[in-house]
């Protein structure tokens, strides 16, 4: 009796050791099982990625293509399918105005556990929203949550699309806004050549993101960075 409790006990540990790795795996920025994915750019140049994910949300939209405009910076949009459909004028400003637009899935879900027809689904549909907002280049990828695994990574590579999500993330740490200079200076901080910054800029909780933009662009640009879109550090 006393056998079997020690060997369901080794059972149990075992279980939940791989349920914790597999967990941890499906959050790793830096790695994915198929194909591989993009968290920096190995480069001597210095160059980096702003990249903004989630919206077009109204009024926002507007607020950060005029602050890139007056800084005469083009950044990388990953944008979500059904905030596209509901504001399509907004996807097809932001490319107009000459910055990358890439897919965060229709829905913004967790795709961790998602079925390959439905991951297809949110791909495709977001895609296809891209294209009608007048996008014409490669469209890459970043994941919602920078969740993963296994059937997402799989249908990514059998579409052979690209997956990017970032190796500079400011905003992170607790659910509260960090002030504007925190998000500044942890970006300067974190930047070398070849990263890809990750914010969030078009909600309301979002404001002192959108205050930090000006200062990172000019505190890079002193550190003799320049800012280009996803797929031109993809170049180097
Ligand atoms: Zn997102």
């Amino acid at each position: 009796m006393k056998r079997i409790f020690r060997i369901l006990s080794m059972v149990t540990a075992g279980l939940l050791l791989a349920a914790w790795g597999t967990w941890q795996l499906s959050r790793n920025a830096s790695y994915q099982l198929y194909g591989g994915l993009t968290d920096r750019v190995d480069t001597a140049q210095p160059r980096v990625a702003l990249t903004f994910d989630d919206g077009p949300t109204p009024g926002h939209t507007q607020a950060i293509l005029d602050q890139l405009d007056a800084l005469g910076v083009r950044a990388t949009f990953f944008l979500v399918g059904d905030a596209m459909a509901r504001h399509p004028e907004l996807a097809a400003q932001i490319v107009r105005a000459g910055h990358q637009v890439g897919n965060h899935s229709r829905t913004h879900s967790r795709m961790v556990f998602m079925p390959a027809a439905q991951v297809r689904e949110e791909l495709d549909t977001t895609d296809r929203l891209i294209r009608e907002a007048g996008y014409t280049d490669e469209i890459l990828f970043r994941p919602p949550y920078g969740k993963k695994l296994l059937v997402l990574p799989w249908v990514l590579h059998q579409r052979g699309t690209r997956t990017i999500t970032w190796d500079v993330e400011p905003e992170s740490g607790s659910g509260a806004e960090p002030p504007a200079d925190d998000i500044v200076e942890r970006v300067l901080e974190q930047s070398r050549p070849g990263s890809i910054i990750l914010m969030h800029v078009m909600f309301d909780s979002r404001a002192t993101s959108l205050q930090a933009v000006p200062g990172i662009v000019a505190g890079l640009r002193e550190r003799g960075f320049e800012f280009v879109t996803v797929s031109e550090l993809l170049d180097d």
